[in-house]
């Protein structure tokens, strides 16, 4: 069911022991809203366990708290008032799913959240679930502090790329300037954040070998197999390298960290690719997305560059139209404005 940011404030209240998760494969803002939302309830005086089904990588050291973050023990299970999910659907938290037994109150940002918690609250405008925990922060009426901060802030900066991406919004600005006053320096964040093992740096330039673009190149991809994989260190960062080719509109990268299962990330600069993540069970955001394809190398390469090619289609159809438009206004040369199309467009 879902409910309101004030309602979700009650929920959290009324617990006294608290679970807190988020997704596999954590980033910013699953580990900054999962140390933020940790940090504010234990202002409350809430008994609370953050419990992630993955490692957390090193960069995020740099957050106080961030030692408090364990993963689940295999075979146990734990009791609670509550379990908030956060940053994802209940799909994405692991083992977490079935190892505590609680209420669950799911918090989060994705509009392609199919809504299976007790309680939802979902905001799809919000650019970060971070900023959903500063909403519930204002509400709450505890003091800023600076672990606080720096945690939602992290969540905040790498949900909008820091600040670039298009849900960056005013809201954005005033919370992010917000938790700058409560002392939060964005340097420290982005320097942390940027940090990377010289085995990433290479794993990029090797996986960037393997670039290839299609559809008139309008598609960029990166597909990497399981044997490709034991090679080639491939990071997140890689779709970012994608995302950028000259003509691209959509981004793709396909790896197998797993025999028999791909992971896929999608970016684009306005078609709906979590349209496409959701065909394969997955989902996302309009320009970010993601899903896993439990197929091999051959057929889930095929099928998801066809599953973007249909993506793109209907784009290519416009331009047919407007060619045949421009024939039927008896403008040959697509380049000689046509009196018709001009009076349209008056
Ligand atoms: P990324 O490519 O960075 O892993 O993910 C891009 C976006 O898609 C993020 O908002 C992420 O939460 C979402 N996403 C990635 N993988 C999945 C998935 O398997 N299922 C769903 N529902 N969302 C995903
Ligand atoms: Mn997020």
């Amino acid at each position: 069911m879902t409910i309101t940011l004030e309602e979700a404030l009650a929920e959290l209240r009324k617990a006294r022991k608290l679970v807190l998760t988020a997704h596999q494969n954590p980033d910013g803002d699953a580990i900054g809203s999962l140390l933020g939302l940790g940090h504010m309830l234990q202002a409350l005086g809430k008994d609370i366990l953050l419990l992630l089904d993955d490692d957390v990588p090193t960069r995020y050291d740099v957050l106080p708290g961030h030692e408090l973050i364990q993963k689940p023990e295999e075979g146990k299970t734990y009791q609670a008032d509550l379990l908030v999910v956060l940053d994802a659907s209940l799909d994405r938290i692991g083992a977490v799913r079935d190892a505590v037994q609680a209420t669950i109150l799911n918090i989060d940002h994705h509009p392609t959240n199919g809504g299976a918690a007790d309680f939802l609250y979902l905001d799809g405008h919000r650019a970060a679930t971070a900023e959903i925990i500063y909403q519930l922060w204002e509400l709450s009426g505890v003091e800023l502090t600076l672990p606080l901060a720096m945690a939602l802030y992290t969540g905040i900066a790498t949900d909008t790329g820091f600040f670039k991406f298009s849900n960056t919004s005013p809201f954005t600005m005033r919370s992010a300037a917000r938790l700058l006053e409560a002392g939060v320096e964005p340097n420290i964040i982005s320097e942390a954040m940027e940090i990377r093992p010289y085995s990433h740096v290479k794993g990029l330039a090797d996986a960037l070998q393997h670039v290839e673009l299609w559809h008139e190149g309008r598609a960029a991809g990166v597909f990497l197999s399981y044997e490709q994989m034991q090679e080639i260190e491939a990071t997140d960062s890689l779709i970012d390298m994608l995302r950028v080719i000259e003509g691209v509109e959509i981004a793709t990268v396909l790896k197998y960290k797993e025999e028999g299962k791909a992971r896929v990330s999608m970016r684009s600069n306005g078609i709906d690719v979590s349209a496409i993540a959701t065909k394969f069970g997955g989902g996302g955001h309009k320009r970010a997305a993601g899903c896993g394809i439990e197929k091999p190398y051959d057929e889930a390469r095929q099928e998801l560059k066809a599953a973007i090619d249909a993506a793109l289609a209907p784009t290519d159809k416009v331009d047919e139209a407007q060619a045949a438009l421009r024939e039927a206004a008896g403008a040959g040369d697509p380049t000689q404005p046509s009196a018709a199309i001009g009076a349209a467009a008056q």
